[in-house]
């Protein structure tokens, strides 16, 4: 079947010419994206530097001031260690917030904070070492030894033998005598600074084993104690080493955790934790930060080599952040410090925090990222706008051009199509025609009544021959958009009257009952009557094509619900179901066997229903395989009787 054939070949070539339609879009879409992604970097990349050329003097300045504020903390440093204890510049860094620890060294390079405590000998004395050797076999005589020794005028060898003695007591399961010795090492102040054998102060000992002793230190008391066990802490207190404060704030943290002494554990733990690391003795480096052997933490050495500041990346960078208070810095932006191998952050200029800080970075950024996006999107702006236009005149122009193309190609299909289908049907009534005028001719004596009876054949054959020539040219019209209409008011019987007129010598044969029904009077509509009565001829000669030996076809005309309804209906083959719909498509045939016989090309239909869309009408169809079928044209009416 050359219509469906010639389908497929569309179809294949429709697929083909979208997938060229794509390419020509996609193609330089893609391209342009990128581009415009460039050029949005490039735009962001020039704001960026044109804001930090503004404000790189704002950096400077920063910077300066930093170094300004290093100088001045490591002068103050060293200026100290003369006229403080070394605990208690320990606390003053700390709870300044200026380091999160130190570590203090004498000039010989000896560790003086947080140092090993100082180990006594311990007392020879003959009695201390009798009650020392019964104390686990005796306790109470012991205790009682030691009481005798506690009385003595040395508050050091008073406050030890009071220690020995209260432990004596507790052995000897004498808790209240205990407590009682224990509350007066705690709180008499003779013996404040005194210290055990391995260097331990005894009264903080003492409050802390009171303290160990209660059931819970809810209570007045054991608040009372805990106040106490700070005040012996206390950092100004040379004599109590770093490892018995360290143990004491740690007891002490457990009851009070949010108390500011947990700021000190963590300076005591981070010195401690940093001793430990560090694979050899501190010493004096230069007075630049770099990382210590713990993570995030860094090391500063002060020019004089006496002290190292531990610091931590965060609370350092939050720290010299605060020592920039930026002055002549406009309100929407801030400063920040961060420190090697952070995230770059949201800066839009930055420059190195100086040589003693290597590595670290002083940043700017808008507080809000608005003026910055303001200024890169001005530029970004106008790269978006102009791209979506070129994205969409591309887009377009594909479309348009598809369609063109598309159009050509089924015009060109059309063309193909209808050559070979013309002179495929000219062919058959132009053989019959030579036929039967050679037959003539080859008659040695011709009778009126069988010259006339050919001629008449002829002449049949003739008319089928104009009949299809009409059809090709009013569909070739059609195709190139070259169909005229004259629309004017029609009266259905004029039309009614001129298709029956077409047809009328031709049905008029036996074996054909041909039946007219009038239309209604006055029944009228606007339209081009001859368009319609071409449109009905088709349908009468499709009736007559598709009908056996006896035929049966009915043309009318009725009005109904404002329109005029011309019908045609014969008894012929009829239409399966599932072909109703695509008869009305060009060069379409059920059978073309069938059609063969009558003669025809497809087209009769498309030309019907070309004319009814012209006449803003439609085209139904009922048909029944071996029964018949009922074609009915409906046009919208100017003046009508139902009927
Ligand atoms: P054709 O020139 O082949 O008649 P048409 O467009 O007029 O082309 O009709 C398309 C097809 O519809 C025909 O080939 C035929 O198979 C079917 N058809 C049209 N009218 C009738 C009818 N009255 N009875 C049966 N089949 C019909």
């Amino acid at each position: 079947m050359s219509y469906r054939s010639s389908t497929r070949i569309g179809a294949n070539r429709g697929y083909g010419l979208m997938l060229v339609a794509l390419l020509v879009v996609l193609v330089p879409s893609i391209c342009l994206v990128w581009f415009m992604n460039r050029a949005v970097q490039n735009e962001r990349a020039a704001v960026r530097q044109k804001l930090f050329e503004a404000y790189r003097g704002n950096l400077a300045l920063a910077q300066d001031r930093l170094e300004t504020r290093l100088r001045a903390w490591v002068a103050d440093l060293e200026a100290s260690p003369a006229t403080l204890a070394p605990s208690a510049l320990f606390a003053r860094e700390v709870t300044s917030g200026r380091a999160d620890a130190i570590i203090l060294l004498e000039a010989t390079g000896n560790l003086l904070y947080p140092g090993p405590a100082r180990v006594e000998r311990p007392p020879h004395s003959e009695e201390w070492t009798a009650a020392e050797t019964i104390e686990l076999t005796d306790p109470a005589r012991a205790a009682d030894a030691f009481a005798r020794l506690a009385r003595g005028d040395d508050p050091t060898l008073a406050a030890r033998a009071s220690q020995a003695q209260a432990r004596c007591l507790l052995h000897d399961n004498r808790k209240d005598a205990a407590h009682a010795v224990l509350a007066d090492l705690s709180q008499n102040e003779r013996f404040r600074d005194i210290t055990d054998l391995q260097g331990r102060l005894i009264a903080a000992n003492a409050t802390l084993m009171l303290l160990e002793s209660l059931p819970g230190v809810d209570s007045s008391e054991g608040s009372m104690l805990l106040d106490r066990l700070a005040g012996q802490i206390d950092y100004s207190n040379a004599a109590m080493p770093a490892s018995q404060r360290r143990f004491l704030l740690r007891e002490f943290c457990k009851h009070r955790p949010n108390d500011p002494h947990a700021a000190l554990l963590a300076a005591e733990d981070l010195a401690t934790a940093f001793l430990e690391n560090s694979s050899s003795h501190p010493t004096r480096s230069e007075p630049v930060f770099r990382p210590a052997q713990q993570t995030d933490v860094w090391q500063f050495c002060s020019e004089n080599g006496l002290a190292i500041t531990l610091h931590r990346s965060s609370r350092l960078a939050d720290r010299l952040e605060q020592w920039l208070s930026p002055e002549n810095l406009p309100a929407d932006l801030s400063l920040h410090v961060k420190p090697p191998g952070s995230e770059p952050g949201k800066f839009f200029a930055s420059i190195g925090a100086g040589p003693v800080l290597p590595g670290w970075q002083l940043g700017l950024s808008f507080k809000e990222q608005r003026p910055f996006v303001a200024a890169a999107g001005q530029g970004v702006g106008s790269y978006v706008w102009i791209g979506t236009l070129v994205l969409v005149t591309v887009g377009v122009l594909a479309a348009l051009m598809l369609h063109l193309v598309r159009r050509q190609l089924t015009l060109n299909q059309l063309r193909t199509d209808l050559v070979a289908n013309v002179s495929h049907e000219l062919k058959t009534p132009l053989s019959s025609m030579r036929l039967l005028v050679e037959t003539l001719l080859d008659a040695e004596t011709l009778e009126g009544s069988t010259a006339r009876e050919y001629l008449q054949l002829i002449s049949n054959e003739n008319q089928r021959l104009s009949r299809l020539i009409d059809n090709f040219l009013t569909f070739s019209r059609i195709e190139r958009n070259k169909y005229q209409f004259t629309f004017q008011p029609v009266e259905a019987a004029t039309v009614i009257a001129a298709a029956s007129e077409a047809v009328r010598e031709r049905f008029n044969v036996p074996g054909c009952r041909f039946e007219v029904q009038p239309p209604p009077p006055r029944a009228e509509f606007i339209g081009d009557a001859d368009a319609v009565v071409t449109a009905l001829v088709n349908l009468l000669d499709n009736a007559w094509k598709y009908s056996g030996d006896d035929k049966l076809i009915s043309l009318g005309a009725a009005a109904q619900n404002g329109s005029i309804v011309f019908s045609v209906r014969d008894n012929g083959a009829g239409i399966p179901a599932r072909d109703l719909n695509r008869i009305f498509k060009r060069f379409y045939q059920v059978d073309r066997r069938l059609s063969r016989s009558g003669s025809g090309c497809g087209l009769g239909l498309s030309i019907v229903q070309f004319v009814m869309q012209a006449h803003k009408g439609k085209v139904e169809v009922e048909s029944q395989p071996g029964t018949g079928s009922l074609f009915k044209l409906s046009v919208p009416a100017t003046k009508s009787h139902e009927g």
